[in-house]
């Protein structure tokens, strides 16, 4: 076969077998008006990834992902509505019209920054388009900061005013051992103000206020088990709760899969994007080891996220957590 036939059939073939993508857009790079001591994105340095992208820039790059059939489209920073409004709206426009099939859209923001303009672009989009905001349990110490607002002031401000303006809006939380106890009773008081979807991710990095998979692990199977026992599932979409008792999970950090971190792409600028997702800073890791292709739970656990360490009782946990679910599953059959 010629080479530029052989090419575009392999092309084709890749494209296929992966027709879910998510393309994480950093259209102001990693900016942002407030400075958590946890954000990953700082320990870039401060030269790395600073730069705003044009819509031309953007809409060039999503040029190549417009035969997907199962496109995500996520809006990141940094703040991404530190953006320029019309060069958004641009960009919008653009996905509205040209993105064929299955598409949805997220912004994905510390929410400060939402005003009726901003609201108004995502409606725009109908049952397409999803806001996701970063907000944590104050806890003993909060480590989410701004420099020269009362943030949580602001962003609770926010959501009072625009919850029903967006049918999916949800609270994207980091638990460390500092709020780990107060997120039950956070999710009590969000749910008061009108949010329904919550998602709790651990701590990954190396501050020194992590918690260890283990602990982690027991603080799923509690809220676990106050959200199956109280019926909360029927008003409250928690994750991981909910993928790790469906069938299907999509949560790459569970996911069995060899490519799972090549079906995100990330878009820092122009000359300047990733095959995998924002966190991989070392395309060396990306291996699902021998040890978890043998292992007991790999369907269930597949080997974590590939960009984290993994402490000593991370292996121990997942089977935890594996045997939990079985357990669980089975009491309510
Ligand atoms: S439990 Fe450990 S060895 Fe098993 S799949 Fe998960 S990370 Fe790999
Ligand atoms: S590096 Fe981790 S978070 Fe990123 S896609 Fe891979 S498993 Fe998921």
């Amino acid at each position: 076969m010629h080479l530029k036939k052989k090419l575009k059939s392999w092309r084709k073939k890749s494209m296929n077998s992966n027709n879910f993508i998510t393309l994480i857009i950093k259209m102001i790079g990693t900016q942002c008006n407030m400075r958590c001591e946890y954000c990953y994105e700082h320990a870039l340095g401060d030269n790395d990834h600073k730069k705003t992208s044009t819509s031309s820039d953007v809409i060039e790059y999503l040029k190549n992902f417009l035969d997907y059939h199962n496109v995500f489209i996520l809006f990141h920073g940094g703040e991404p509505f530190l953006a320029n409004y019309n060069e958004v709206a641009i960009v919008a426009n653009f996905i509205k019209n040209n993105f064929r099939h299955n598409y949805r859209v997220q912004f994905q923001t510390n929410g400060t920054l939402l005003n009726d303009n901003w609201i108004g672009l995502m409606e725009s989009f109908g049952d397409r388009i999803s806001l996701s905001i970063s907000l944590d349990p104050i806890g003993k110490r909060d480590l989410r900061h701004s420099n020269s607002f009362d943030y949580r002031k602001k962003v609770i401000e926010n959501l009072k005013k625009y919850v029903s303006r967006i049918d999916n809006v949800g609270i994207v939380s980091v638990i460390h051992k500092y709020n780990v106890l107060d997120y039950e009773n956070f999710i009590i008081d969000m749910n008061k103000i009108g949010l329904k979807n919550f998602t709790a991710n651990k701590y990954k990095g190396d501050l020194g206020v992590a918690i260890s998979e283990l602990e982690y692990v027991d603080f799923l199977k509690k809220i676990a088990i106050k959200y199956i026992k109280n019926k909360w599932y029927k008003t409250i979409n928690l994750e991981p709760i909910n993928s790790l008792f469906s069938k299907k999970n999509k949560l790459c950090i569970y996911m069995a899969d060899d490519n799972k971190c090549s079906y995100f792409k990330t878009f820092y600028g122009v000359r300047d994007s990733s095959e995998y997702c924002d966190h991989v800073v070392n395309k060396n890791i990306l291996k699902i080891g021998k040890q978890c292709k043998n292992c007991s739970v790999y369907s269930f656990c597949g080997g974590g996220c590939l960009a984290e360490i993994k402490d000593e009782t991370f292996c121990d946990a997942r089977k935890e957590l594996y045997n939990f679910i079985q357990r669980i599953k089975h009491e309510n059959n």
